[in-house]
Parts: structure tokens; sequence; C-alpha cells
């Protein structure tokens, strides 16, 4: 692994063996690629360690229970928790609905209202409004400001006492704003609202720690992470967790089942049903200590500097349309005049650049921007300036063909 102290260039891609030489992949955004020190993790966990966790009665089963709670123990000093208020889940989607059943649907009556963000992803959107529906609750949403961050300022003119819960994204998946989590959550407090902070774009892009943040629930996925899919984080408040009935019945998360009563376990196990994603959680762990060695600090450096360098080239060409704020973290999105965003997908992919186009889960946000889909480019750790030039290339091609 290669780790360098400087904020960029990074230049670790030749730990990751799933980039080949001259390929732009530019769709961190929707999941990272892996390094090697995570597929290593993964192997070994599999290999000669493979075993269950919190039952088993011999060493080896001892052992992997040791490494499965290192990994929640990783995961709280990560993001500022305590380790008790860890709940693995399979990923943020998966943390949304347990908060929107668990807690939602227990907390809310019918009058009280949820508030969300114009630029949410659909499972910081769903979820609530499955819960909202089934309690009679009803949902508001903050508008944008004109560079398109969450405006706080209206947040703060609309909330009032009915509001019992915020939910936001960190950092918005389609347009890379960041939001001041600290002031949202001030601004959720001040009415007595409880606020998730949905950081899945957050976490691998900058230093997160919900103790400064002030939270009450966040959630991020571990695949963002540069670590494997299905294993996510859900932290909540100690005292939060402890309130809320189980997500699901099963084994694991008990106290005592008789067939007259079965009483639960404390959490986070409460929430853990179920053999859990074991190799998942040692995956995640090694993708912290790979994000942790490079310094989030640097990380965010490196990729500011990338999406300013994209944005200063794109600014330069008639026909693109930019969205999202300039000081962006990690994400560029963009439309070309007269181009479907999937046409700008398709030729850059024979330039061998990968981006995303659609509607990145977030239909509500194409609306309001006025279009049905965009083209959006998202760095990670691997990304350097020969991405861009490549990215930039294969966009003046793009307007070359359509004329
Ligand atoms: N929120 C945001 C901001 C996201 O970018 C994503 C993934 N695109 C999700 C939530 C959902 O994450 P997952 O699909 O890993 O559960």
């Amino acid at each position: 692994m290669t780790v360098l102290t400087s904020s960029r260039p990074l230049d670790v891609v030749a730990d990751f063996p799933a980039i080949p030489d001259g390929w732009a992949y530019l769709d961190t955004a929707a999941t990272a690629q892996k390094p090697q020190l995570v597929i290593d993790a993964i192997a070994r966990g599999y290999d000669t360690t493979y075993a269950t966790v919190h039952r088993g009665v011999y060493q080896r089963s001892a052992d992997m229970t040791l490494a499965y709670e290192a990994a929640r123990r990783r995961v709280a000093g990560f993001i500022g928790a305590a380790e008790n208020e860890i709940v693995f889940v399979r990923g943020a989607t998966e943390g949304i609905n347990l908060v929107a059943t668990c807690w939602a649907r227990e907390q809310l009556k019918p009058g009280d209202r949820i508030l969300l963000s114009m630029l949410e992803h659909h499972s910081n959107i769903v979820p609530w409004q499955m819960a909202a529906e089934t309690v009679g609750a009803a949902i508001d949403v903050v508008p944008l400001t004109h560079d398109h961050r969450i405006d706080l300022d209206a947040m703060a003119a609309m909330i009032r006492p009915e509001h019992k819960l915020v939910a936001l994204a960190h950092v918005s998946n389609v347009l890379g704003s960041v939001l001041d989590a600290k002031r949202a959550t001030e601004i959720a407090h001040s009415v007595g609202a409880k606020i998730l902070i949905d950081g899945c774009q957050a976490v691998p892009r900058l230093p997160v720690d919900v103790a400064e943040i002030g939270c009450d629930f966040y959630v991020f996925s571990g695949h963002k992470l540069y670590g494997p899919t299905g294993i996510g984080v859900l932290w909540g408040r100690a005292e939060l967790l402890e309130a809320m009935p189980p997500y699901q019945g099963g084994g694991s998360m008990i106290d005592r089942v008789t067939f007259e009563r079965t009483t639960y376990a404390p959490p986070p196990t409460r929430f853990e049903a179920g053999t859990p994603h074991i190799v998942g959680a040692l995956g995640l762990h090694a993708a912290i200590d790979y994000v942790e060695a490079i310094g989030l600090e640097a990380i965010h450096a490196h990729e500011t500097a990338l999406v300013r360098q994209t944005r200063d080239a794109l600014h330069g060409i008639n026909s693109v349309t930019l969205y999202g704020p300039e000081d962006a973290a990690g994400i560029v999105s963009f439309s070309i005049e007269g181009v479907h965003p999937h046409d700008i997908g398709t030729i850059l992919d024979e330039s061998r650049v990968a981006i995303r186009a659609g509607h990145h889960c977030a239909q509500p946000l194409m609306e309001m921007l006025g279009v049905p889909a965009t083209a959006r480019a998202s760095f990670g750790v691997y990304n350097g300036p020969q991405d861009i030039d490549a990215l930039v290339k294969g966009i003046e091609r793009v307007t070359r063909i359509f004329g």
C-alpha cells in the first residue's frame, strides 16, 4: 500500500487491482473500487480463519468473534462514537429503514412532521414516507440555495415544534454539496427534533465525528468507503437505541425466548438478528485502516482539487451546464445541451471513461433542476489529473459528435 503524507496527488492507484492502466473510473459515488488490503482481509476472513461469531465454544469461533467486535470498535473510533452505539446493517438504506421503523413508527403521532431536503437520495425519502403514511405524519422539504446547498437559513425559518425528525445528507450524491451538519443539528434540536444524517458520501471524503456534530443518528455504507458491499453502519445515541424495539426477530438478538414471551438483548445486538456479515465487518475494518492511513484530510484536499480542476475545465465548454457548488466534495454533475446524459456516458465509455448517467436516485432533485437526468463524475483516492484530462477530452468529443 502506498501512503503519502502530502495531500496531493495521492498516487495510490497501484493499490487497486481492478483499475487497469488508462481506465478513468469516475463512479466512486456509486461504489468505490477496493484496495488490495481490503481484498486480502476478505480472503483471509474466509480461508484460514473462518467460523461463526458469538455462539461457538471452540477457539476459532472465539477468535472470529473478537475480530468481528474489533471491527465494531474500529468503526466507533472512526466516527467518534461508543462501541455499543454501532449497529452493523446491510448498508445506509437498511440503517435508515431501521430508524424509520423502530424509531419513527414508534415515536411519531398523527399531525407530527418530518423535515427532509430537496437533494435527498430516495433511500432518505421513501422510508420516511412509508413511516409517515403509517402514523399519519406529514413531510416538509427544505429548499436549496442558488448554488445547490441545503438552505439552512430556510430550514431555521420553517422548522417548528411539530417537526419531530430531520433527515439530511451530509454530502449530496448528485451535487457534492457539503452540509454544515453541526448547524443543521442545532436547528433541529432548537425545536426538540431528532436528526439523522445520511453520511454515505461523507465518510469516504471528510473527517466525520458524530460527537462533534451532536446529531442523533448517522448512517453509511461500507462499499462507498472502499469496503465490501452488504455491510454498513447505523450509529445511534445509546439512550435512543435502548428505547427502540427490535427491527427483526431471530437468533442472536434475544435475551430469553419462551413461547409465552421473549425478552431482547441490549443494543447493538438487539438490532442484529441472524448470522451477520462476519467477513464484511472484517473488510470494513481494513477499509477504515486504509483510508485513515492516507488521512481523511488528505483525501478531502485531493478530491476538492480534482473537483476544482474539472469544474474549471468544463466552465470553458459553452454547451456544458454544471450543477452544485464550486467547492463540492468529490462529485461533479453536469449536462450538455442537446445530448441525453446516457449518450454522454456511452460515448465516454468508448474513451475508457466511466461516469454515471441518470437520476442518481434523486428524482425530486432532478425535477427541481428541470432535467430528467444528469451526467456525474465522482472521484476517489485513485483518481488523478490524467482522469480529468480523459474526461474533458471525452466531453469535447461528445460535443463534436453532436455538433
Ligand atoms: N444516501 C446517499 C447519499 C447515497 O449516495 C446512497 C448510495 N447511492 C445511499 C444513501 C444508499 O446507499 P446504499 O445503496 O449503499 O444503501
